[in-house]
């Protein structure tokens, strides 16, 4: 049975890159009825903290990767203080003050599998003696490691390639221990847009920073497994249950991958176009609630409604908030390029004057029978649609961008629209008045 591993230190947050080698683990395991293992390896106790734990498993659990068995290494010292003891004992290790070192033997050559690049050989020669354990009594990486591995009965070893330059230490300790080697699988490193590995300066790494920013667990588990992996088709949307199906260790990349943040947005739009709309809205009401635009008593009818015409064009959940603020608040952002562009002639108030009277009449007020009306008015004007609607948009909704503008009227409300674009006259009309005046002087 396959049994693979993640093995993170809870020295830093879960970054996209340690979150893509745990799916990688998970769907070989998964897609092989194998075991998946999580291994703390928190032997640096003054680096590894209880939050970045506590982090990397919400971080997990939220992506839906659970594990069969969880380990931590800080509460085995003394199985790896035995093995290097029995190393010791054998003349293969020394003791330098309180640490173990294991002695690399001469002139031999050191050869191991990688699944994606073949056989690799090494020259000891070019290896220096390895610490086990450290004069404080703790355990080195990568002695741990292998002892772990080792007892874990790991088949495989998924790790990004940045760990390829370990592996033929470790080779050497697990036939010094006697162990049989598992087979490796050197995945290659996620770079930004530069072509270099991917770090904070291309932007957000902490998988809890995604889950901020308002992606779904979904999408970026789909978006991870296309990120060096390939399903060898076009197909490009696949639940968790279809990379479990298609999953295979051959399909991975040899080359680096480029993190594309809008590849990701794009992936996190579909699922949220195809959501549920009560799940949507669950998701979306606890960020209205942290903004403080809704509190408990919500019309949930109206607001179930006005998601359902935003979720086409939501990249992340948080631009629900972004997107439609100007329905929460009262004091609207105004972009002030559309304002110059849309909202600066007296002939334009007197457009919104007369689509604001309009308005005032219309009863139900429901987007159709607004449109309605509003169609009859521009042509009674003799004026084209754009030339009024453009305008309203602008005094509406602050900017040039948003669904269909009866939607959005209906669902502004009859008051608050009303309201909006009298406030919008009255600020075009007195900027006029002081334009005149100047030209008097
Ligand atoms: N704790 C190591 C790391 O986070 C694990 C490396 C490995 O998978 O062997 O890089």
């Amino acid at each position: 049975m396959p049994v693979v591993r993640f093995a993170p230190s809870p020295t830093g947050f879960l970054h996209i890159g340690g979150a893509r080698t745990c799916l990688f683990n998970w769907l070989y395991a998964r897609s092989t009825k194998g075991k998946f293992i999580l291994r703390i390896e928190d032997t640096d106790m003054t680096r590894s903290e209880a939050k970045y734990l506590e982090e990397i498993l919400e971080s997990l659990k939220w992506m839906g990767l659970d594990w069969d068995d969880i380990y931590y290494q800080s509460k085995r010292f003394d199985i790896y203080r035995e093995h290097a003891q029995k190393l010791l004992d054998e003349g293969k290790a020394y003791k330098d003050g309180d640490a173990i070192i294991y002695k690399i033997p001469q002139d031999a050559k050191i050869r191991f599998f990688d699944v994606l690049r073949g056989e690799i050989a090494v020259e000891t020669e070019q290896l220096k003696d390895q610490v086990m354990m450290k004069s404080d009594g703790s355990p080195a990486y990568n002695f741990c490691c292998v002892v772990d591995d080792a007892l874990m009965g790991m088949t495989h070893i998924i790790r990004g390639d940045d760990h390829i330059a370990n592996t033929p230490k470790q080779i050497m300790l697990y036939e010094a221990l006697g162990f049989k080697p598992p087979k490796f699988v050197h995945i290659p490193m996620i770079h930004g847009e530069d072509g270099t590995r991917m770090s904070k300066r291309h932007g957000a790494t902490a998988i809890s920073e995604y889950k901020k920013q308002g992606y779904l667990p979904e999408a970026l588990v789909n978006y991870l497994a296309l990120l060096g992996w390939n399903p060898g088709t076009n197909k490009e949307m696949f639940s968790s249950d279809a990379l479990i199906k298609e999953f295979s260790l051959k399909r991975i990349n040899k080359a680096a991958t480029v993190f594309d943040i809008n590849r990701l947005s794009w992936v996190n739009g579909k699922y949220i176009k195809e959501m549920d709309i009560e799940t949507l809205m669950r998701l979306i009401v606890s960020s209205l609630k942290e903004k403080e635009y809704i509190n408990d008593d919500y019309d949930k009818e109206w607001l179930r409604g006005l998601i359902t015409l935003y979720k086409t064009r939501l990249p992340t959940l948080e631009h629900f908030a972004n997107l439609a603020s100007f329905f929460f608040v009262d004091k609207v952002y105004y972009d002030e390029a559309a304002v110059k562009e849309f909202l600066s002639t007296s002939e334009v108030a007197e457009y919104l004057e007369k689509f604001k009277q309009a308005l005032e009449k219309i009863d139900p007020f429901e987007h159709k029978v607004i449109e309605e009306s509003i169609r009859g008015l521009v042509k009674d004007m003799g004026i084209k649609a754009g030339d009024v609607i453009h305008p309203v948009r602008v005094a509406l909704t602050g900017g040039t961008v948003s669904p269909g503008i009866f939607e959005v009227i209906e669902f502004l409300g009859k008051e608050k629209s009303v309201a909006r674009l009298e406030e919008i006259i009255k600020k075009i009309v007195t900027r006029m008045r002081i334009f005149d005046k100047l030209k008097e002087l």
